[in-house]
């Protein structure tokens, strides 16, 4: 089709940059892989991933002004396509959007985000519902997100806003975060820090198939059939992960709460067992 028109889809991580390349329904057309070569300033990501995009473009036949625009996913924080500072990949005082605009021949649309709160703009968008106020909650090692307030990104003052992950949940266990304080969010509420409540409670586990080493999805299975430590190690996770859904909906409001990462495949008795603590 002609008049098609296309949009690319960035996402700049530590040891791999993806790109989808993506038709103006948001359909994933093709994606891509290049490695993250990091050099002092960063500046060989920038050169890397503008040549793959016009090599893209060269090899699928359209111009620039079939390109609608280019989103740019960023491991740090970003205020307004500016970062101050990124530790894995060599971004200081670094503008996004004219690093990469001025390597194109011709003008681009860039827009760039935080890669967390670029995953909540997506949910938000495919949701396709009338909700202008979305937060995306992500289980993995830590816990990640974004909040989409009135359909835009909460970036806040330097651009950390809606790290869900460092909200204060814990005065129980007060397991260190990475952050450096003790008792966020993710030391109670992600893999790894189910991982630390079983280590904590591991004088309970006798008879169960729960040990040190067993992972997240390992643990949410015994629950489900039944293994009593398993279930109690599941019942302190969700009363927390309750807190924290809690704890944004009363100062959010939004229509939603996604649920992403490795520990949403837990699926409905995820949700149910949150339920069921949150109004015990
Ligand atoms: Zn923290």
């Amino acid at each position: 089709v002609k008049d098609m028109n296309y949009t690319f889809g960035v996402d700049i991580g530590g040891t791999t940059i993806k790109i989808g390349l993506f038709d103006n329904e948001y359909n994933l057309l093709d994606k891509y892989d290049i490695t993250t070569v990091r050099n002092i300033d960063g500046s060989q990501i920038v050169i890397d991933t503008v040549n793959k995009i016009k090599e893209i473009m060269e090899d699928k036949k359209f111009s620039y002004d079939q390109l609608s625009g280019i989103g740019i996913a960023v491991p740090g924080p970003v205020k307004n396509n500016f970062i101050i500072s990124t530790a894995n990949i060599n971004w200081n005082n670094f503008n996004v959007r004219e690093s990469f605009e001025e390597l194109f021949d011709e003008p681009v649309r860039i827009v760039s985000a935080n890669d967390a709160n670029s995953a909540a703009l997506g949910e938000h968008i495919m949701m396709n519902s009338n909700s202008s106020n979305t937060v995306l909650i992500t289980l993995g090692t830590g816990i990640g997100g974004g909040i989409i307030i009135n359909n835009k990104i909460l970036e806040g003052q330097t651009g950390v806003g809606g790290e869900i992950g460092h909200v204060p949940l814990d005065e129980f266990y007060n397991f260190e975060c990475g952050c450096g304080r003790v008792g966020c969010s993710e030391t109670v509420g992600s893999a790894r820090g189910i991982n630390l409540l079983v280590k904590y409670h591991l004088s309970e586990a006798d008879g169960s198939v729960i040990t040190t080493r067993s992972s997240a999805q390992q643990i949410f299975d015994a629950a489900k059939s039944g293994d009593e430590f398993a279930l109690k190690i599941v019942d302190i996770y969700s009363k927390y992960l309750a807190k924290l859904s809690n704890t944004i909906s009363v100062i959010i409001n939004p229509e939603t709460i996604i649920f992403g990462g490795g520990i949403s495949k837990a699926g409905d008795f995820l949700i149910n067992t949150n339920s069921r603590t949150l109004f015990k």
